[in-house]
């Protein structure tokens, strides 16, 4: 049936992801050399095509020659968001590809600006293959019944649904899933929470039943607002076997609660507009397996790779990008590094959880990096507690915005204060408002913190953005 949809719909998915799979028996060796191979190839190309590149290899007094082993690699600069953003499209484009046609996508936040690129038709299929080929990890094989969940903002055509009904793959729009505007920042809450949509949550779930999918895949916040729908009318008939979850962080509690209402085994799944499938957990659950065939992905701590168990900023090579290359890319999300090999015997190296956007990052007075998870934690915890959000627009002052419970009181609001002040240190000030409601962007990525403090990875400055 793939085939015949392939067929049928000019998409070219099958042979690419059944290419990526023979990798999983791939010693690490053997991988490395892949990736040096491939890497290699791009540098080469990057130069002579991308104008951007050409530029700040020269600047760096770097010639892809010059690149003979990961060293000369990480002499190469690191390109940022705002770098990419100046230069598009005419300097970040491949020259040869500039006037051909490209399907525009924008990246989605909401403390940066989104972020323009561009890919062909053969960038997009080879990103459905990496997002099918880690979902295999999951237990899932191609063509097996599935179910899409996420928030769809460009109309697809015809030949995307036809495409997505023959290859037995349901895919739901979220994007009204969840109506208002606070949001569902505390999985531990079993009552439903008043901002989703029961009627469209109850459709959801009644053509998910019909679909009798093996696999659900969509966003953590999606997947908790259907199990909070399935808790609260008990509704039966979605037995999944696996639920991957992506887009946004998996936290312990959001885990196990959608394990226990799905009764299914729940995977991390770390992908990105940019790069649909970068991480993914295996069955074994020991990490996150980096694709190292197709994209390096360092992690970096104070201008150096991070040593085992420390954490640092992702920056992501995408090795077979040729229309818009992603060079040494500060993505802008905070992972741990770590040197664990995993008995599934898959050679992909691990990393750690993603402990959160950068931009997630509270910058304190000195430059001290602390992860809005820390926040998130102590705020969780708190039952009297409905959502919140830390906003932080100067460096040294914090404002943490909470909707309460009718249970709060004035002591649980010292407590807190107390707590989050023992988290950022004297030289911060902390102020706690109560609100009535909170406005989010639609796009629901990146909620727990709205910070305008931005910092720089290498030589530790702070400014404003
Ligand atoms: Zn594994």
């Amino acid at each position: 049936m793939y085939r015949a949809a392939e067929r049928l719909t000019g998409r070219r998915i099958e042979a690419t992801y059944r290419a990526l799979l023979a990798h999983d028996t791939l010693g690490a060796d053997e991988i490395r050399a892949l990736q040096w191979h491939k890497l290699k190839a791009l540098l080469e190309d990057v130069y002579s095509s991308v104008p951007f590149y050409r530029r700040r290899f020269e600047e760096a007094g770097i010639r892809p020659d010059d690149v003979r082993g990961w060293e000369d690699f990480r002499r190469l600069p690191l390109t940022s968001k705002r770098d990419i953003k100046a230069a598009y499209p005419h300097e970040v484009v491949a020259s040869d590809r500039l006037h051909t046609r490209l399907i525009e996508r924008v990246t989605t936040g909401t403390t940066d600006a989104p972020l323009r690129f561009v890919i062909d038709t053969e960038m997009f299929d080879l990103g459905v293959a990496r997002a099918l080929r880690v979902l295999d990890w999951a237990g899932s094989t191609l063509g097996d019944r599935m179910v899409q969940l996420g928030p769809i903002r460009e109309r697809r055509g015809l030949q995307h649904r036809l495409f997505a009904h023959m290859t037995q793959r349901l895919v739901l729009d979220t994007l009204a899933l969840t109506t208002s505007s606070t949001p569902l920042c505390c999985p531990a809450d079993t009552s439903v929470p008043d901002q989703i949509d029961l009627d469209r949550a109850g459709r959801y779930c009644r053509s998910i039943a019909a679909q009798r999918p093996g696999l659900i895949y969509g966003y953590v916040t999606d997947l908790l607002a259907l199990a909070a729908y399935i808790e609260h009318t008990g509704f039966t008939g979605i037995r999944p076997r696996a639920v991957v979850s992506s887009a946004e962080i998996l936290t312990d509690p959001a885990r196990r609660r959608l394990e226990t209402i799905f009764g299914a085994e729940v995977f991390d799944l770390y992908g990105a507009t940019e790069f649909p499938a970068i991480a993914c957990e295996c069955e074994v659950h020991n990490g996150l397996h980096v694709l190292s065939d197709s994209y390096v992905v360092e992690i970096i701590s104070d201008g150096r790779d991070a040593s085992p168990g420390e954490t640092g900023e992702v920056v992501i090579t995408d090795l077979d990008n040729r229309v818009m290359p992603f060079i040494r890319y500060r993505i802008g999300d905070a992972a741990r590094a770590t040197d664990r090999r995993c008995s599934c015997g898959r050679s992909f190296p691990l990393i750690d959880m993603i402990e959160g956007r950068t931009s997630e990052v509270v910058v304190a007075p000195g430059g001290r990096l602390l992860l809005a998870r820390r926040f998130a934690t102590i705020l969780q915890e708190m039952e009297d507690v409905r959502a919140f959000r830390i906003v932080q627009e100067r460096i040294d002052r914090l404002d943490v915005q909470i909707v309460t419970r009718p249970s709060w009181t004035s002591q649980h609001g010292e407590s807190l204060i107390q707590r989050i002040r023992a988290l950022v240190g004297e030289d911060m000030e902390v102020t706690l408002s109560q609100v009535p409601d909170l406005a989010v962007d639609p796009s629901r990525k990146e909620r727990y913190l709205y910070s305008s403090v931005e910092y720089d990875i290498v030589g530790g400055r702070c400014y404003r953005s």
